[in-house]
């Protein structure tokens, strides 16, 4: 029976030491790291998650802000706002939520924060800097999942890392990261051939397909260990990964369960690259 990775528990443990480390910040550097997050429109669903961004970066004694906008805004308008809380020193980290309405290019607002406050590590820059390997921000997902999968201590370096997914956001980073790592890795998408004798192959499943039970057992190593990055809403209505739950645990080595894996993982990863952007700022400043 595999072991549960709990994404909730480290996560946690993550946050913990921030709360901690904070009023020293506050203390030496006479301010609190910022998070700054924009929201254009009224999607429920984007306003849960930032409202679940701004919460945590509160709880850990952030300063947290939410823009709010409305979704008739133009992309001038908005990139004109982008540019503002580029040349504010008080802001340490700008998120734009996604997506944006269709008449606003995501890529033009991306591209338009600047890189050392780009949390998200989307900035092409950041991409850039993350394949030369001279990064200080990473994406939160890939963040996230390396640091699951460090959390068990299975060694990563000479195992096959299979990645199912070629996603600039989850897939290719992650990838990257598992290189770097030392792990021989494998990338998987849509297109590939008999995908089941690759995913066999893999000592590190990582699962970012956005497919409900695209991994069954019959999939999995013995004993290897399985991140699902995945989430879906069924027909039922309940969230589910990419990752045949209950079947995939009787013959993987280490599970990570939708929810409670890897999402929370990513909300910590964007609280610590806020505090990687403080830190940028206030060593430049200084
Ligand atoms: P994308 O839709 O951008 O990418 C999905 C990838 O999966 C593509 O590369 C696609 O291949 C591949 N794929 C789709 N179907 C198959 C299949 N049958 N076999 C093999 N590969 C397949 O998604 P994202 O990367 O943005 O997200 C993936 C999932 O992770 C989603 O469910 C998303 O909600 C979730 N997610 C979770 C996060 C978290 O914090 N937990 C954060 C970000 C995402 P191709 O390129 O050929 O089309």
């Amino acid at each position: 029976m595999a072991q549960i990775i709990d994404g909730k528990e480290l996560g946690l443990r993550i946050k913990e030491k921030m709360k901690v480390q904070i009023p020293f910040l506050q203390e030496k550097y006479g301010r609190l790291p910022s998070l700054y997050v924009v929201l254009v429109g009224h999607d429920v669903g984007s306003q849960r998650y930032v409202h679940s961004k701004i919460a945590a970066a509160e709880w850990v004694g952030m300063n947290a802000h939410i823009i709010a906008l409305e979704d008739t805004i133009t992309e001038v308008e908005l990139l004109n706002k982008i540019y503002e809380l580029n040349d504010d020193p008080c802001v340490d980290g700008i998120l734009v939520q996604l997506p944006l309405p269709s008449h606003i290019c995501e890529a033009h607002i991306v591209n338009a924060i600047a890189k050392d406050k780009d949390v998200d590590g989307f900035h092409p820059q950041n991409v850039g800097a993350l394949w030369q390997g001279t990064y200080h921000i990473v994406p939160c997902t890939p963040q996230g999942i390396l640091q699951l999968i460090k959390s068990t201590n299975v060694p990563i370096c000479g195992k096959i890392a299979v990645v199912v997914g070629r996603s600039n956001i989850v897939g290719k980073p992650i990838a990257k990261l598992l290189l770097d790592e030392n792990a021989t890795v494998v990338i998987a998408h849509s297109y590939t051939q008999n995908l089941k004798a690759i995913t066999r192959l893999a000592d590190i499943l990582v699962v970012a397909a956005g497919r409900e039970k695209l991994i069954t057992a019959d999939m999995v190593k013995p004993g290897a260990m399985v991140i699902d990055v995945g989430i879906t809403r069924n027909q039922q209505g309940k969230v589910v990964g990419d990752v045949d739950f209950e079947n995939v645990c009787q013959v993987a080595g280490y599970i990570t369960p939708v929810p409670g894996g890897v999402g929370p993982l990513t909300l910590a990863m964007l609280l610590q690259n806020t505090m990687e952007c403080f830190f940028l700022h206030t060593e430049t400043s200084r």
